[in-house]
């Protein structure tokens, strides 16, 4: 149940966003009054990042996101500084400072796979960030991508030596939160046309395509679906769209079959706008159960203006019909017709999915 001041401000928002769809008679004042009410609508929907790196506590990221009425589900990840220790330890004070805006999620190093110990002290570790809050546990794209066995092989996420832990989170009732694989535009040669060309760029070690080595696309998911298949105990929240960001529809299709699976749409808004608005509002209405918000952000992007300008451009796409432009003016964007989602299923997708599937109060 939310706090009355801001179930009003919620029910002020879906009227001022409803109003706003009519188009002003009376000029510019009126136009620019609706402008105002619209953003206002945006603002106020409750919201639950569920993939969110902040580690600073600065008053500029807290104010902005109370003032977007958005809690951040503060995800700790190997990385590729591999600093889980650290992380960990700042989510935890972020956390403590804010108790009502932050949750917590918790990783195991990948990289002590090899080691004789590596699943009774992954086991421990996770019982006792448990103990402290964890409500997750992720996993990266590192298992799958860079951990190698004894034998200098490739593991992927469905290897048995995994199980104990998966077997440990089921009971314990803790989701794991699973960065597996990367979008399919990692295994194929850069292009400028992609929404993903800064990020590998940037990231060369990343690009599967001049990495022969790295296992396939195809091997990965394939990995990660026997994986979900085999533990239908375990909710599984399949990051990023599940890596199948190119379509709703391989993402729908692992949704039909694993009940345990979810999914949320961090880092991969503009991989839905490289697709037709109808196909994709139609996919978030058939699995408006499954499906979370997130958002990928973290130190980054925590000034007023960069969270400002980010929020705005997000949840118009999901709620406005007008056209919306996604992505940068320097880099990639698309201009697209907004998903103008129906207000019960922006209310799943925004917050209370993340709520229910995390266990978040
Ligand atoms: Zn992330």
């Amino acid at each position: 149940m939310l706090p009355i001041p801001l179930r009003c401000l919620r029910l002020a928002g879906l009227l001022l966003v409803a109003a706003c769809t009519v188009r002003p008679v009376h000029g510019d004042v009126a136009a620019a009054d609706a402008a105002a009410a619209a953003e206002a609508g945006l603002r106020a929907i409750p919201k639950i990042d569920v993939h969110a790196h902040y580690r600073t506590d600065t008053p500029e990221l807290v104010s902005t996101l109370a003032d977007w009425h958005v809690r951040a589900v503060l995800v700790t990840v190997t990385g590729s500084d591999r600093k889980i220790d650290e992380k960990w330890r700042d989510h935890r004070a972020l956390q403590a400072a804010h108790p009502d805006r932050f949750f917590l999620v918790t990783t195991f190093d990948p990289f002590r796979f090899n080691e004789p110990d590596f699943v009774a002290t992954t086991i421990a570790k996770l019982r006792a960030d448990i103990a402290a809050g964890a409500k997750g546990v992720k996993v990266w794209k590192d298992i799958g991508m860079e951990l190698k066995d004894a034998d200098g092989q490739y593991v992927q996420i469905d290897n048995p030596r995994f199980q104990p832990i998966w077997d440990f989170l089921a009971e314990q009732h803790i989701p794991v939160m699973a960065h597996i694989g990367e979008p399919l535009a990692a295994w194929r040669p850069l292009s400028d046309s992609s929404p993903h060309f800064w990020y590998y760029s940037n990231n060369p070690q990343y690009h599967a395509y001049s990495h022969p080595e790295i296992p396939s696309h195809e091997t990965i998911i394939a990995a990660r679906d026997r994986w979900v298949a085999r533990n239908p105990r375990l909710t599984i929240v399949a990051m990023h769209l599940a890596s199948l960001e190119y379509d709703v529809a391989e993402v729908g299709k692992r949704l039909d079959a694993y009940p345990n699976l979810y999914v949320e749409t961090a880092a991969r808004i503009n991989d839905l706008a490289m697709q037709p608005s109808p196909k994709v509002r139609d996919f978030f209405l058939r699995y408006q159960n499954r499906v979370m918000w997130g958002t990928d952000f973290g130190e980054g992007s925590t000034s007023r203006a960069a969270l400002d300008a980010a929020f705005d451009q997000q949840w118009r796409y999901y709620v406005r019909r007008d056209t919306v432009t996604l992505g940068s003016a320097r880099g990639w964007h698309r201009t697209v017709e907004g998903l103008d989602l129906p207000m019960t299923v922006l209310d799943k997708f925004a917050h209370r999915n993340a709520e229910r599937v995390l266990k978040l109060r």
